[in-house]
């Protein structure tokens, strides 16, 4: 069976990285000013690496109703009601998989709305339970290309949490520090985009499932040597990987493109069905989120806030589109799986038509399959089962009749 050997390494970063983190500590969206943050001196913790890490357990079940009864409705993100939910428990996977007491408790609480609103509903909860300060960045919205006026607005809006978190770390900002931890989060985030490259590579040496799990250090140790130094490791496995013919299938038949959210519950299920079946999903939307090749030292605002605002989920469907059909040229991609996220619409282009269009301008073929980020009772195994064996099916005979 093949398998990534980093992953023992990748184990003991995540073990290291939560039982390590320590006072003064920010709380910041995935895809917020991490950098920022960590030129402070700040421990960085995600509640959406969080919200993940209940889903991966199929936890988030067993929390989401006592947020509901908190007044958050089951249909929004269940990352929200399931981090809330089980907070509100005096839960987490953390207990059991790192012996931590609880989640690390926030000094000052940043979120980036470039993904959706509901992280600053979420993000706000927080505040006001533990009386933190909050902050937060507002960028223009759905947007086709990002405008030097744009970027201006994100910059100010930047600047603007550098007073909090002077006031909560004790340190004054020093543009040195933040352009050293912006040349290393660029420098990681390069090798994370090669990682996900390898897979245009046939046999592909790593799948989709593959690197929902191995981008945890891209989402949480942005602008640290370790998170540069895991995926070069990871990288130079791979590649060695291409040349020795190693792949995640054997026989491949059908490259598959994933748009739209994990089933974080589902991933091994999704992961050995398409394996089956002599498939590989090859790339993603989502694992392309976090490669920010704009970040550039020598304009730290600047670059940053054009990187943060320029993100696909971030983008008007015209944008999208030219980004996914790049993608699906790329990585030689055979067909497209839309996951329709029941509690995600902000990153379910499913909801709007989208894979109508596409096949109408590209011919590619697509499949819908309905479930949920984190709450399975959205997700009907057995029926997902028989539509993906059966979409792989028809690629393949069409591709004979060719
Ligand atoms: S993008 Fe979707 S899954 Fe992520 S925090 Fe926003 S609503 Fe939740």
């Amino acid at each position: 069976m093949y398998e990534i050997k980093a992953t023992q390494q990748l184990k003991k970063l995540m073990r290291d990285y939560f039982t390590s983190m320590s006072k003064p500590v920010a709380w910041c969206t995935s895809v917020g000013p991490a950098e920022l943050l960590r030129s402070f001196g700040f421990d960085v913790y995600f509640p959406e690496n969080h919200g993940a890490l209940l889903g991966a357990t199929r936890t988030a079940m067993d929390y989401i109703p006592a947020a509901v009864q908190c007044g958050y409705s089951g249909h929004v993100c269940s990352y929200t009601t399931s981090d809330i939910g089980a907070f509100l428990s005096g839960k987490t996977p953390l207990q059991k998989q790192y012996g931590m007491e609880g989640i690390p408790k926030p000094d000052l609480i940043v979120y980036n709305t470039n993904q959706c609103r509901e992280v600053q509903d979420w993000f706000n909860f927080y505040a006001k339970h533990f009386n933190c300060p909050v902050a937060g960045i507002q960028p223009p919205r759905h947007i086709d290309e990002v405008s030097k006026e744009e970027t201006d607005l994100v910059v100010q809006q930047f600047k603007k949490i550098i007073p909090a978190c002077e006031e909560v770390s004790k340190k004054k900002f020093d543009i040195d520090r933040f352009r050293e931890t912006i040349k290393l989060s660029k420098e990681a985030t390069m090798l994370w985009q090669q990682v996900l490259k390898t897979a245009i590579a046939s046999p592909a040496p790593i799948s989709f499932f593959d690197g929902v799990i191995h981008m945890g250090p891209i989402v949480v140790l942005r602008g640290t040597q370790q998170a540069k130094d895991y995926y070069q490791l990871l990288l130079d496995e791979l590649t060695q990987n291409i040349m020795d013919k190693k792949g995640v299938v054997k026989n491949e038949q059908c490259r598959i493109f994933w748009e739209g959210m994990p089933i974080w519950g589902k991933i091994r299920m999704l992961s050995d069905l398409f394996t089956q079946n002599n498939s590989v999903v090859v790339a993603s939307t989502y694992c392309n989120s976090w490669i920010f090749d704009e970040f550039d030292e020598r304009n730290p605002f600047e670059s940053s806030a054009l990187a943060y605002t320029k993100i696909f989920i971030n983008r008007s469907e015209k944008a999208k589109m030219q980004m996914l059909k790049s993608w699906m040229d790329e990585y030689h991609c055979d067909g497209i799986v839309f996951h329709d996220s029941k509690t995600c619409h902000n990153n379910s282009n499913a909801k709007f038509g989208m894979p109508q269009r596409m096949k109408e301008e590209t011919g590619i073929p697509y499949l819908i399959v309905e479930g949920d980020l984190c709450d399975l009772r959205f997700f009907s195994e057995g029926q997902s089962i028989t539509k993906i064996e059966t979409f792989i099916e028809q690629i393949e005979s069409s591709k004979i009749k060719i």
